[in-house]
């Protein structure tokens, strides 16, 4: 059984659903990535890796505005801002949290939520606790399983 995961045809990008709108751009290895942009990213970006690769599998997507971290969807996201790591994620609730300055807005059935990191320790307890949370929400890659509450698409 392969993955469900919808791939563009123009970056090779891969989606969670068919059609998805994104910025359309080629992605871009981790190492060409991180060959630009502030210093204090990339210790960000380790810490919150170190403790996504512990939760499973998972997508990890460079791109040239910030680095995606996928499951079944996208379920966090890594963007550099002028002095920290703006790191969002969506979770089925609204939780607060010190580095979390910006108002959480909801959309859908879920919240989206931004905390702004400026060295790896910023990811604390909490914030791993939430990024677990967001990964199981996210699903497992290929979607749900079919039979359950799959529909076609209308
Ligand atoms: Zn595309």
């Amino acid at each position: 059984m392969g993955s469900r995961l919808w791939t563009c045809p123009d970056c090779r990008r891969t989606f969670g659903r068919n059609g998805q709108r994104h910025d359309c751009a080629p992605a871009l290895s981790i190492e060409e990535y991180f060959s630009t942009g502030p210093a204090f990213e990339r210790p960000v970006f380790e810490a919150v890796l170190a403790h996504v690769e512990c939760l499973g599998p998972c997508q990890v997507e460079a791109v040239s505005v910030g680095i995606f971290f996928k499951r079944g969807r996208s379920f966090a996201q890594l963007r550099p801002m002028q002095r920290w790591v703006a790191l969002s994620f969506s979770l089925p609730r609204a939780v607060r949290h010190p580095l979390i300055t910006r108002r959480v807005v909801p959309y859908g059935p879920h919240f989206h939520h931004v905390a702004n990191l400026r060295t790896p320790h910023d990811l604390d307890d909490e914030l791993r606790d939430h990024l677990t949370e967001a990964y199981l929400d996210a699903g497992p890659v290929g979607g749900f399983v079919a039979g359950s509450d799959a529909r076609p698409d209308a």
